[in-house]
């Protein structure tokens, strides 16, 4: 079999919900900060993911993989499953000056980090178990990658399994031209490892919100700023001039909505409410009716996603 990407890489829920808050309500400085370092780090994942790329190779790649195995969970940013062995990749988009002193990580200005060479051994550790519990024996190579130009690591140890951003075209070229025909077998292992993915559930930095506390409106797809409707048709950004027709940004605003939102009921009310710039119910009304089911009478009456959906 020819190889492949396998599975698109979404945008994790915790970046998606603190993206909308940045919008809708001020953060904390340390709020902030967690939105702009997971926004970092997706923005590093998705650029590996381009240079790794589509081709026609015998590989298969798997991105963003969740685990959970002996009670403990585990998260693999890339895994790229080649004829003879299996390749782990933590991605990192760090910048900036580092040093790296007795097995110890540092910032330039002395602050210590957290080693990211323990949570790669850590992570292929757990998987080569996983793997074997499977009844798979491929050897693992996991690999620190910094896909950031202005990262620098001084005093790296040369035999670290770490491939800094200059290196990383050469690396995987190579891998690339010495990649081999797949069998079942290795489709087989994908298959068991993508049925055993799991969907992330708990949020550790989200800070809590309510509806009332939450700037209503419309943000904008592009730039997140809040839109101004033309008129009934038509809303446009004033930050960066995007247009959009308002029956797509009220089936987003929905969304955005159910993703804040998950344990409350759609209803026109609320959904009116939390667009605040259309001045239409029945337009609203008939948005949900023609895309959402809805369900139960009278007060308790609210619309659910269709099941195609
Ligand atoms: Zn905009």
């Amino acid at each position: 079999m020819e190889g492949f990407i396998i599975k698109i890489r979404k945008e994790p829920t915790e970046l998606k919900i603190l993206k909308r808050l940045n919008s809708r309500t001020s953060l904390s400085a340390k709020d902030k900060n967690n939105y702009h370092y997971l926004e970092k780090g997706f923005e590093g994942e998705k650029k590996f993911d381009a240079m790794i790329g589509n081709s026609s190779e015998y590989l298969l790649i798997i991105p963003d993989l969740l685990f959970e195995y002996q009670n403990t969970t585990f998260q693999i940013d890339s895994l790229v499953i080649a004829k003879e062995e299996i390749y782990l990749f933590e991605i990192k988009n760090n910048e900036r000056d580092h040093y790296f002193k007795d097995d110890n990580w540092y910032l330039i200005s002395g602050k210590e980090i957290k080693n990211p060479l323990l949570q790669l051994k850590r992570s292929e550790s757990l998987l080569r178990r996983l793997l074997q519990s499977l009844g798979f024996q491929l050897p693992i190579k996991s690999f620190l990658v910094f896909v950031n130009p202005h990262f620098f690591l001084y005093q790296a140890p040369m035999k670290a399994p770490i491939i800094f951003h200059p290196q990383l075209k050469h690396f995987i070229d190579d891998l690339k031209a010495k990649s081999l025909k797949l069998t079942d077998r290795h489709e087989n292992i994908a298959k068991k490892l993508l049925s055993l993915h799991i969907e992330e559930t708990t949020f550790h930095h989200i800070p809590e919100y309510t509806f009332e506390q939450l700037k209503k409106g419309i943000t904008c797809i592009k730039c997140s700023s809040f839109m101004k409707a033309l008129n009934l048709k038509e809303l446009a950004c004033e930050k960066c001039g995007t247009k959009e027709r308002s029956e797509m940004a009220i089936l987003r605003s929905i969304d955005e909505f159910h993703l804040l939102f998950p344990d409350r009921k759609i209803t026109t009310k609320c959904i009116y409410e939390w667009c605040e710039i259309i001045h239409s119910k029945k337009m609203i009304r008939r948005i949900l009716t023609e895309n959402y089911t809805l369900q139960g009478h009278g007060r308790s009456a609210h619309y659910v996603r269709k099941k195609t959906q």
